[in-house]
């Protein structure tokens, strides 16, 4: 039970931002409570693709250090 809800967990990735201003968590682009600026937990122009690139190239190299 506990694997299956948190299985569903990791898949419903949200994009949680944080106002500037007051310090509330919102989903939303500016912050319902004072209409502050918010900012997200990734910087806006990161490419999620790049991310995986840089984390298979990684990998791969750990498992070729493995290897030898
Ligand atoms: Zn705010």
């Amino acid at each position: 039970m506990e694997k299956e809800n948190s299985g569903q967990r990791g898949k419903n990735k949200l994009k949680i931002n944080k106002c500037k201003e007051c310090g509330s968590y919102t989903l939303k682009e500016v912050c319902p409570n004072c209409g502050g600026e918010v900012r997200g937990s990734h910087p806006p122009k990161f490419s999620p693709e790049d991310r995986y690139g840089k984390y298979r190239r990684r990998l791969k190299k750990e498992v070729m250090e493995l290897g030898e």
